[in-house]
């Protein structure tokens, strides 16, 4: 009994036992379920974090590459990619809609992630990219979403194909159709302030969208949005930089930058190339008469002509206020006169609102052929300008080949002639060492400008105890200075030059007596002193053909801006600009030198007296250039 009773204690616990583990097991399986559904929410906010992390990371890149000022269809390429590769779109594109406000509306891929079903589409349509305009039909999802402004999602991909390719037979749409694995495409409007610009379109794995992903798209498409404002604002800051507000040609710099690349291209390949010049025919009267804003039409004229009359790859340019450069890629000289004779024609054929009509006077001149240097090429185009100006305006004509010897030449045969037909008085010795060095300079070509300075200083010394050698050099390098700052063609620059060399050359028929007496001269005597430009004009070197072009820059050296000057008391304008340049050397360095009855001034001494003068004995603009060179050149 006592094993029986004892043995119904232990079943008893037994049972017991067992149903605390029943009851355990059902705590263990209440407390597995529910760290599945932790783990099951852990993994999916992970997920979600991850995504957001993604996302972070993405609006990032997009800002970072707003920072980096890069061309807009390099900023579009990059978000599509970031959309295909990053963010695991099938496929991504950017539409942008074109003429929206008329019926050649149409939307245009600017970027698309690269993709079998669209190459094979394009090949199916033998199209590109680049050219096919996809339609844009006013109640499709495409045009809904746009305009809005609401992101739309849809599974018919089907349809969207059949809407943008038409062209596609029943079996190319079915090929294609039936290889898109993709469940829903999704578009997403893109605004530039208030303008439509198109929309982002994406398809994907996934049926519709979430809302997450929703949030996701339309934060992407502001950073999108910003992106083509700031990539906008980019373009147009530097389309500003080059072009010329007035005309909306290119400007001074662009041309610059452009002919240093062309001259790099041109000595490589060996091919010319060709600079027109261009200024407006009497700009100045049309100003007076008609004014100020009839004068911009005329210049506006002339650039809408450069426009038209030049190749895509030409650059037109605006390089001062009423002058033109045209840049002609791979044009010899022939072509580059062709051209400009056309462009000669067609503005003389322009007939403008009350001015009537205009003409321009055009040089040409050809990298290669004339020059092989930018400089000397653009101004010797600007000098072919000057010569149709000269040659009676509303004309073309080319450059001369540049080249130093022109006025060496001159000079040298001018020398030469002085001295063989013994135009000057000087004794046998010095008449021979000068031909003898002049001589040399035709045989060795080497030093030609010191041994001609040298001549100078002989022939000088012949007649003028106070000359001073070794100044020639300086005198025409401040003339040439000078003269460069006042936009002077190289052949009045030339001429200048040679008139250095010369223009005293008068005195060495007037008495020494005079010419270096130390006590003030009688009325008579300043009276023959007052002789010698045109002693030097009319007997000296009137016989030598080759300087007639000189002689009156020498004749009128001592004229004055007041007209108190001589020998004909001409003023103003009158006047030469080149005599006024050799008269202001000359003065410049009289005064730099000793004299019997005072010691040489200082520079800014000098510079006070000119200026004290200005407008009076000079031109004031002549001054202020003079001082500018002075204060600013190495003349040494
Ligand atoms: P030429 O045939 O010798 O070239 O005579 P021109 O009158 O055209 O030349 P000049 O160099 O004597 O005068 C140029 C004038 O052009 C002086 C200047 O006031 C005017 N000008 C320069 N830029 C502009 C501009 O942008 N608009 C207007 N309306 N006039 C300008
Ligand atoms: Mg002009």
């Amino acid at each position: 009994m006592k094993i029986f009773s004892g043995l119904k204690d232990i079943l008893g616990q037994i049972n017991k036992i067992d149903g605390s583990i029943y009851l355990k097991g059902k705590d263990f399986a209440d407390v597995y379920a529910k760290n599945i559904a932790l783990e099951e929410e852990i993994a999916a906010r992970t997920k979600e974090l991850e995504q957001a992390n993604q996302t972070i990371l993405t609006l990032n890149s997009v800002w970072d590459m707003m920072n980096s000022s890069q061309p807009l269809s390099s900023m579009l390429d990059k978000i599509v990619s970031i959309l295909h590769e990053d963010m695991n779109y099938n496929f991504a594109a950017i539409l942008k809609i074109e003429n929206e406000n008329n019926a050649e509306c149409f939307l245009k891929i600017k970027s698309c992630s690269s993709d079998k079903t669209i190459s094979k589409i394009y090949s199916y349509l033998n199209a590109s990219e680049d050219t096919y305009k996809l339609p844009y039909l006013a109640n499709s999802i495409i045009a809904k979403s746009i305009t809005e402004r609401k992101i739309y999602s849809t599974p018919d991909i089907k349809g969207i194909v059949k809407m943008f390719f038409p062209a596609l037979t029943q079996e190319q749409f079915e090929e294609i159709t039936g290889a898109i694995k993709s469940k829903s495409c999704t578009i997403v409007p893109l605004h530039n302030g208030n303008d439509n610009f198109g929309c982002v379109v994406v398809n994907s794995d996934r049926d519709g969208i979430t809302d997450t992903e929703q949030n996701f798209l339309s934060l992407f498409a502001n950073q999108i949005e910003l992106a083509i404002t700031v990539a906008g604002l980019f373009e147009e800051v530097k389309k500003q930089a080059i072009t010329d507000p007035l005309t909306g040609i290119y400007n001074r710099r662009y041309f610059e930058d452009n002919i240093v690349k062309e001259a790099e291209r041109s000595l490589r390949l060996k091919q010319p190339f060709s600079v027109i010049s261009m200024d407006l025919d009497y700009l100045k009267r049309i100003n007076d008469t008609y004014g100020h804003q009839y004068g911009d039409i005329a210049i506006k004229t002339i650039s809408n002509v450069l426009k038209r009359e030049a190749r895509s790859i030409d650059i037109p340019a605006r390089i001062g206020g009423e002058e033109f450069n045209l840049l002609l890629p791979g044009v010899d000289s022939k072509g580059a006169c062709i051209a400009a004779e056309r462009i000669r024609k067609s503005i003389e054929n322009q007939v403008i609102d009350t001015i009537g009509g205009i003409t321009a006077s055009i040089g040409v001149a050809t990298f290669l052929e004339h020059s092989d240097r930018i400089d000397e090429l653009i101004e010797l185009a600007d000098q072919a300008m000057y010569k149709a100006k000269m040659n009676g305006r509303n004309q073309v004509q080319v450059a001369q080949n540049n080249n130093e010897v022109d006025w060496q030449k001159i000079a040298i045969e001018t020398f030469m002639d002085i001295l063989a037909k013994k135009r000057i008085p000087v004794s046998e010795s010095v008449a021979l060492t000068v031909t003898q060095k002049l001589q040399k300079i035709q045989t060795e070509d080497k030093n030609a400008n010191d041994i001609l300075y040298s001549v100078v200083d002989i022939i000088s010394q012949t007649y003028n105890r106070m000359y001073k050698a070794g100044t020639t050099k300086s005198k025409i390098l401040l003339a040439v200075l000078i003269a460069k700052r006042l936009d002077l063609p190289k052949e009045e620059i030339d001429k200048l030059k040679v008139a250095i060399l010369l223009y005293d050359i008068g005195n060495i028929m007037i008495p020494e007596q005079i010419l270096n007496k130390k006590e003030p001269l009688t009325e008579d005597e300043k009276h023959i002193i007052h002789q010698h430009p045109l002693i030097a004009a009319r007997e000296i070197l009137k016989p030598i053909t080759n300087i007639q072009d000189v002689i009156p820059i020498i004749e009128n050296h001592h004229e004055s801006w007041d007209g108190k000057g001589y020998p004909a008391n001409k003023s103003g304008i009158e006047i030469p600009i080149t005599s006024q340049i050799v008269l202001l050397v000359d003065s410049f360095y009289a005064m730099s030198q000793d004299r019997p009855y005072r010691n040489a001034y200082t520079i800014d001494e000098i510079i006070e007296i000119i200026k004290s003068e200005s407008g009076q004995r000079w031109n004031e603009d002549l001054v202020n250039d003079f001082i500018y060179v002075i204060k600013n050149e190495q003349l040494q």
